[in-house]
């Protein structure tokens, strides 16, 4: 297939040079990540696009995508797939999708969760949301990136899958902390604490595939110095994505509110910038009771 792709930091990057070794045709832009091996360089997003049966985007934010947007959707043969794997709000998913609609072409939104490990892999999932045709069209494309493509909808269905689950991933970190935090407080010893949590009804996955405590369950960023993993400002971007769903949706989310509040304290007036989101132990952990 004749693909353009736009954005190839660190997750676009490994993701289009997997569908060049696929044996598809990329061309790529970037305002500043230099193109992976195989992928031809085009001079602008728009000059990406042209010609493209598949456009993929991967970028930071909902504006920029909108931007991006803005200028590839008329270089794109009618009929051709946008198709945006980036985390973004579901409202600028929604508009993306019906300005490519009204241009004559399809649209995805199709988040992926696997981090920089996954996109380098080709193990990401993707969570799609579109329309069926679409997302025929784009499965290959998704098999080569990812071991698996749920179609959980309509446009911006991806984006609510991706937002919801990182919604629990974030509270459910900050419960698998706190309690350690309270077990050192108790004088449990950690990996009791593991032994008992991950085989009883407390387990989650972030203690029993992501323990937040160092020398604890399989290897995790803790055994690495909390060296990100999932950087706690990622999740924090989220976490916020979420919050700004639930206030569009009209939706009570207290501990999703609740965690946004905690990791913005962490990233912005603590030294959570940086490390891995597991790092809310140690921050946990050296606190008293308020
Ligand atoms: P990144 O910052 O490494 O890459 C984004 C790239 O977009 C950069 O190379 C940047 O130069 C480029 N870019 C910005 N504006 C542009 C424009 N106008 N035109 C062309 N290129 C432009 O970020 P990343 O880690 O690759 O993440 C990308 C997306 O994937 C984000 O939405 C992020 O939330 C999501 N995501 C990241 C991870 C992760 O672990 N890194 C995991 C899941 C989802």
């Amino acid at each position: 297939m004749k693909i353009g792709f736009i954005g190839l930091g660190n997750m676009g990057g490994p993701m289009a040079a997997n569908l060049v070794k696929a044996g598809h045709e990329v061309t790529g832009f970037d305002l500043s990540a230099p193109m992976p091996a195989g992928v031809a360089k085009a001079a602008s997003a728009a000059a990406a696009a042209q010609g493209a049966e598949v456009v993929f985007t991967m970028l930071p934010n909902g504006a920029i995508l909108r931007a991006v947007a803005v200028e590839v959707i008329p270089a794109m043969p009618k009929g051709a797939v946008l198709c945006d794997c980036s985390t973004v709000d579901v409202e600028s998913a929604r508009a993306v999708a019906e300005q490519a609609v009204a241009a004559g072409l399809a649209a995805l939104d199709a988040p992926v969760s696997g981090g920089v490990g996954g996109a380098t892999a080709g193990t990401l999932t993707f969570m799609v949301g579109g329309p069926d045709a679409a997302f025929a069209t784009v499965q290959p494309l998704f098999d080569i990136m990812g071991q698996k493509a749920v179609h959980c909808g309509a446009a911006g269905a991806g984006q609510a899958a991706k937002i919801c689950n990182n919604m629990i991933l974030g509270v459910t970190m900050i419960a698998t902390c706190e309690a350690f935090a309270l077990a050192d407080k108790l004088g449990l010893d950690r990996q009791k604490m593991f032994d008992v949590v991950s085989t009883s009804s407390g387990y989650s996955w972030t203690m029993n595939a992501y323990c937040p405590a160092p020398g604890v369950g399989p290897t995790s960023p803790a055994d690495n110095d909390y060296k990100p993993g999932f950087a706690a400002e990622l999740m924090l971007k989220d976490l916020r994505l979420s919050q700004q769903a639930a206030e569009a949706a009209d939706a009570d989310t207290p501990m999703g509110q609740l965690a946004a509040a905690l990791y913005t304290t962490f990233v912005e007036a603590e030294d959570g910038r940086g490390k891995d989101f597991s790092a809310m132990l140690p921050r946990l952990a050296a606190r008293h009771r308020g």
